[in-house]
């Protein structure tokens, strides 16, 4: 039963049972009054018959004294009685009952003490009252049968009851229909905003994945049943952890508005923009194919090239779209949205902005994006584990640093190398996370070993988006304070590609992190294609020679040849030059005689968990060599 009908009835049965009670109340009021008043009636009479009624007179005079008495005051019907020790002495009257049935019935009743009431005879109803006589111990006794008087009530009761009665539920009745109008009206709009907040993100107003979803698959049925074509956009907005981390929720929340309307902006009335969560958007262009939906993609990288203002703060952020068409790459929702994913970080890895989904890179792109997931779950439950490859002084031979190196062990995939989910945490933007995390454990390592005797510097990788997290300086200091750890033990790498992207603002933060005291080299030097004299403006400590180089220098002549001139220049510019990557003596040799200052490679030994490392340098070094090296070269 609808809300409305329901309300509507339960005022009407509420007013129906009001006015039942009502009436019975009134009922009951009215036949105790009518007792009342015969009582008071008969009193009266009292005074008239102690007056006038000089008893014992003749039977007969007094019959019709008592007579005359009734006709005056009582009704035509009623009957009055004098009776004394209940033998009755006089009848005024014609009672329809024999009289003393009545009398006996009346005597039972009044012993009890009343002066009024109603007794039943034979069907009839009589209205009773007794009164005592002042003198002689006489009782006046009046009885009025009660039917007439009854149905008098009960007419009356019937006219009012009925006029007020319809009154009443003409009021009620529009009052429950105000209420039911005012109340569903109400819970009408709460429905609505209830359905529109399930439906809609909050933050941009556009609908949600759920409503995607149905539309979507609403869609898929329409286009099937109309053999039309239609396309599905999803947008990653690029950097946009990043200008949220450092600029803060409230600036990215904004950002994600504009965002919205710009989307909103590039689209026909018929499609649909939705937020799916985070910087990810997607869009629905039905009755579109291929060239429609790129004419789309490239609009929205259009309008998005304009600087986003927000707080008066010029910000760029520019989007990765993925496209997938129905019927051509897939007939259900789960893949279509599966396929534009893949298409849209095809699109970021190859920064072209937009990608139609490609099948073939369809296996390898499922793997990447369970990877991706899991790798945010990894890191966020500190599961990336630590490996630490030794670093070996040239001159003595002996271990002087450790570099850190990241593994992850994934259940079911096995082993993942840093080559595959370091750049994947780069582009999820946690790698900053991963960093503080691999720091903060390989310290923590560094000063147990110490503890066992073992003083050795560690070695961190350092990606370039860490680069410009204007508060690294802060992090590290923090980090170093905490383990009271010495900075000059620490020596942070960064990659030369990293370093050459972004000279300028990569050089100012690696002048602030020096002035901490620790320690900065360049990682892969050889492939980042830049001069040697170029990097001689950034306040670097040493260069890490590619191990591509190394691992050939034996067998190829030009390899030889950069590894040489990479080890005398760099020591023309005072740097130390690392080699890594050394897998044979010979390598090592050749090394050595270009003087080289310190080794890595597999020659000594690969990247070993904390425990395995402590193993090794007990079973390759006397543990007092390293007392004295403390720090680096
Ligand atoms: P990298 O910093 O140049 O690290 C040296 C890589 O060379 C390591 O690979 C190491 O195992 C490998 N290596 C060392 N000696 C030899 C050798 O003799 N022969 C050969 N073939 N390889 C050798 P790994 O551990 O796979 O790391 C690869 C890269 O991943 C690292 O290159 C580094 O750029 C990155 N990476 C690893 N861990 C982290 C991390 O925690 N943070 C960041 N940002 N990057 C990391
Ligand atoms: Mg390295
Ligand atoms: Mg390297």
């Amino acid at each position: 039963m609808r809300l409305r009908t329901q309300i509507l009835l339960s005022v009407l049965g509420i007013t129906v049972l009001a006015q039942l009670v009502f009436g019975f109340v009134a009922y009951r009021q009215i036949t105790e009054s009518r007792g009342d008043q015969l009582t008071i009636f008969l009193q009266y009479l009292n005074r008239e018959i102690a007056e006038r009624l000089t008893l014992p007179t003749n039977d007969y005079v007094a019959e019709i004294y008592l007579e005359e008495l009734r006709k005056k005051f009582s009704t035509p019907k009623s009957v009055l009685i004098i009776q004394k020790d209940n033998r009755i002495l006089h009848i005024a009257g014609k009672p329809q009952e024999d009289i003393t049935a009545i009398t006996d019935e009346l005597r039972q009743a009044y012993t009890d003490k009343s002066k009024h009431g109603m007794i039943h005879l034979n069907d009839h109803a009589y209205y009773w009252a007794v009164s005592q006589l002042p003198a002689k111990g006489y009782q006046l006794v009046m009885l009025e049968p009660a039917a007439d008087e009854e149905k008098k009530i009960a007419s009356t009761l019937r006219f009012r009851l009925l006029s007020a009665g319809l009154i009443i539920l003409w009021i009620a009745v529009w009052i429950s229909l105000l209420l039911t109008t005012k109340i569903s009206r109400q819970l009408n709009e709460k429905n609505e905003q209830l359905k529109h907040m399930a439906l809609h993100d909050r933050l941009t107003g556009l609908s949600n994945r759920t409503l995607l979803s149905d539309r979507l698959e609403q869609l898929l049925r329409q286009s099937q049943r109309n053999e039309q074509h239609f396309a599905l956009l999803l947008i990653d907005l690029d950097r946009f952890k990043e200008i949220n981390d450092t600029l803060g929720h409230q600036f990215g929340d904004k950002l994600l508005k504009q965002v919205s309307q710009r989307l909103l902006k590039s689209i026909r009335e018929e499609d649909s923009v939705a937020r799916l969560g985070g910087d990810e958007f997607a869009i629905l262009l039905p009755q579109t194919g291929r060239a429609g939906a790129e004419l789309i993609a490239r609009r929205i990288i259009h309008t998005m090239e304009e600087p986003f203002i927000i707080d008066d703060v010029s910000t760029e952020s520019r989007a990765s779209i993925g496209i997938a068409l129905y019927p051509e790459h897939g007939n259900n929702s789960d893949s279509l949205m599966q396929y534009a994913d893949v298409a849209m970080y095809q699109a970021k890895r190859s920064q072209t902005g937009y990608a139609i989904y490609d099948p073939q890179l369809n296996t390898h792109s499922v793997r990447r994006l369970r990877l991706m997931n899991d790798l945010r779950e990894a890191i966020e439950q500190n599961r990336i584990s630590i490996y630490y490859q030794p670093v070996l002084r040239a001159s003595n031979r002996q271990v002087y640093c450790v570099e850190a190196l990241a593994r992850w062990l994934h259940p079911e995939l096995g082993e993942i190398t840093p080559d595959e989910f370091i750049p994947m945490a780069e582009q999820m933007g946690i790698i900053r996370r991963l960093s503080m995390q691999v720091l903060k454990q390989a310290i923590s390592d560094s000063v147990r070993w110490k503890k066992q005797g073992y003083q050795l510097s560690i070695s961190i990788n350092i990606s370039t988006f860490c680069l410009q997290d204007i508060s690294l300086v802060e992090k590290i200091k923090n980090i170093l304070q905490h383990y009271n750890f010495d900075a000059s033990m620490l020596q942070l790498e960064i990659t030369e590609s990293a370093l050459m992207n972004d000279l300028s603002r990569a050089g100012k933060m690696l002048d602030q992190l020096r002035r901490t005291g620790l320690q900065l080299a360049i990682d892969d030097f050889g492939t980042g294609f830049s001069s040697l004299s170029y990097l001689k403006k950034l306040p670097v400590d040493a260069v890490k020679i590619d191990k591509s180089f190394i691992l050939d220098m034996c067998s190829n002549n030009s390899d030889n040849a950069i590894v040489k001139s990479i080890i005398e220049l760099g020591h023309n510019l005072q740097y130390r030059v690392i080699a890594e990557g050394i897998e044979d003596e010979r390598t090592l040799e050749q090394l050595l005689q270009m003087r080289i200052d310190a080794m890595q490679g597999f020659y000594f030994s690969k990247a070993l968990p904390a425990d395995e490392l402590l193993e090794w340098l007990l079973n390759n070094h006397e543990q007092n060599d390293f007392n004295l090296q403390a720090k680096l070269l």
